[in-house]
């Protein structure tokens, strides 16, 4: 075990929107920080669709705005198509919600937190965390390091022991083609905290070009629109158009006849 010789104010475990946020906010009140998330070319990704906010989640990427975060400033950046949900209702419940160019945001995010003093970005899994006197000590490496710090973070999304179902074969996973953090759990259950599993789901991606647009109701992007930061005005920009497609009866009929359907361990991808 190699012990690194500086220690952190806070250590935050996990570098997607969570840790991002909070690795760039404890860094910019002057705490020495250390973002350690598993993979550098994964900071900031959108596990799934490519939309910030949208009911409820709009309000939360808001606050954060208000509050000196960054997500709102980079959606703007990374921004294709603004739509405003629930103008029907008062404007209590509005909720912005905008998509994205994925690997924009990823890269401009990135961008923003390495240009950020006092925090340093480390590209590894944290797979213990220790402590001393009932506080927080120190995080372990899987690169067997120790390093030392008053506070720890953490981000770990939907990475902890991570499996993942598509159709009736289940494999291991963070995300789709990314290894699951496999040692962590077992850390923070020595700790005495209590550990579960939630479940998340997610459609199918298709490929554009095999679409017939014209069956589907476009949804172009509003005009003017409202930035997701309150901190940005509107600019002329060209925008993408969506589109708003509806499930039909087969589509359920099909779901309820595969609905029992046992799952399938392949278990060289679920323990890799
Ligand atoms: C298939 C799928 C579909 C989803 N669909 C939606 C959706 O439609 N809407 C929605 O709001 N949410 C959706 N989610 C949930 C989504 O995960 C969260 O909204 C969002 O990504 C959570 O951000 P996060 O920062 O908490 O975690 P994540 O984005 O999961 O990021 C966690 C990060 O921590 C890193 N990490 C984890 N453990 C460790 C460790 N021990 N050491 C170092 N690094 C570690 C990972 O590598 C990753 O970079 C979906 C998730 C998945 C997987």
């Amino acid at each position: 075990m190699f012990d690194f010789d500086k220690t952190f104010d806070v250590i935050v475990i996990g570098g997607g929107h969570a840790g991002c946020e909070a690795a760039l906010i404890s860094a910019k009140r002057g705490a020495k920080t250390l973002l350690i998330t598993q993979s550098l070319d994964t900071v900031a990704q959108m596990s799934c669709n490519p939309s910030i906010g949208g009911i409820a989640k709009g309000q939360i990427v808001r606050e954060i705005d208000a509050l000196g975060g960054a997500m709102g400033k980079i959606t703007d950046i990374a921004a294709v198509h603004y739509h405003m949900l629930n103008t029907g209702k008062g404007e209590a419940v509005w909720s912005p919600r905008v998509q994205c160019d994925k690997k924009i945001y990823q890269f401009a995010y990135k961008h923003f937190l390495e240009k950020q003093e006092n925090l340093h970005i480390l590209q590894d899994e944290a797979t213990q965390i220790l402590t001393k006197n009932g506080a927080v000590d120190a995080v372990v490496t899987l690169r067997q390091t120790k390093y030392k710090t008053k506070a720890v973070v953490l981000c770990s999304g939907t990475f902890l022991k991570g499996t993942i179902h598509v159709g009736k074969l289940m494999l291991g996973g963070g995300r789709y083609n990314d290894n699951a953090a496999n040692f962590l759990s077992a850390s923070l259950k020595d700790l005495g905290l209590k550990i579960g599993r939630l479940k998340t789901g997610t459609p199918m991606r298709i490929n554009g070009q095999t679409v017939d647009f014209t069956k589907f109701t476009p949804q172009p992007s509003d005009n003017p629109y409202t930035p997701m930061s309150v901190f940005n005005r509107p600019i002329k920009k060209d925008f993408l158009q969506c589109y708003i497609g509806r499930t039909t009866d087969k589509t359920a009929e099909v779901l309820a006849e595969h609905a029992k359907e046992k799952t399938t361990v392949n278990k060289t991808a679920a323990f890799r």
